[in-house]
């Protein structure tokens, strides 16, 4: 997607650990109409999954899963990072690794709302070892709800998460896919 490309290379910054901070359009302060555009490339990615749900994880995953919800007519649920004051009887718990924070915490999505769900799609705001997304696959796999694909805004190609994912058999859309960081952000093809 030619407009966030040209976005991540006006505002990226690039820090160290190989983390981009976006904060200006995506993480902290957001650029509606940029993500309503996201929503909609990624409502026409995903056409014809006959997709009924989308399956996030806050909080950075929200606005762009909320808008791909929007254009597709389908609810969205996001996954609550933290422990549930629920019992395990009402939620369904994963333990994710944070790439950015370094250390694990939990995501808990209530089963309720998974119940009438069959296909869902999973979207988050960065691609970078595939923890995030592993989470949701999870939990997916515990309410028994198939997976028809999965939308990345950003992809870090240089990290493992992207090709595990296809490997395992996956359709993987990420609209920005950074093939390298280490002089200046190069991208790799993408939507
Ligand atoms: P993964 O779980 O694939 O290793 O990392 C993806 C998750 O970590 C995303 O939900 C995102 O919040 C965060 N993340 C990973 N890499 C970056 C990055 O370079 N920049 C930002 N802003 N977040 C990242």
């Amino acid at each position: 997607m030619k407009e966030l490309q040209e976005r991540i290379l006006k505002e990226g910054k690039v820090l160290e650990g190989n983390v981009l901070k976006v904060d200006g359009f995506l993480n902290h302060r957001m650029d509606p109409a940029l993500m309503h555009r996201i929503g909609e490339e990624f409502a026409k990615a995903f056409q014809y999954e006959n997709i009924d749900c989308i399956l996030t994880i806050e909080s950075s995953g929200i606005a762009p899963a909320l808008c791909t919800g929007l254009a597709m007519g389908v609810p969205v649920i996001f996954a609550k990072k933290g422990k549930s004051a629920n019992t395990d009887k009402d939620v369904y718990v994963s333990t994710v690794h944070s790439y950015t924070k370094n250390k694990d915490y939990e995501v808990t999505v209530s089963r309720e709302y998974l119940l009438t769900v069959n296909r869902v799609l999973l979207i988050d705001d960065f691609l970078a070892n595939g923890e995030a997304m592993n989470g949701l696959l999870n939990i997916c796999k515990q309410a028994g709800v198939t997976v028809t694909g999965i939308g990345i805004v950003i992809e870090k190609g240089f990290q493992p998460g992207g090709r595990k994912l296809r490997e395992a058999g996956y359709k993987v859309i990420s609209l920005a896919k950074i093939g390298s960081m280490d002089h200046g952000i190069v991208f790799e093809e993408s939507v």
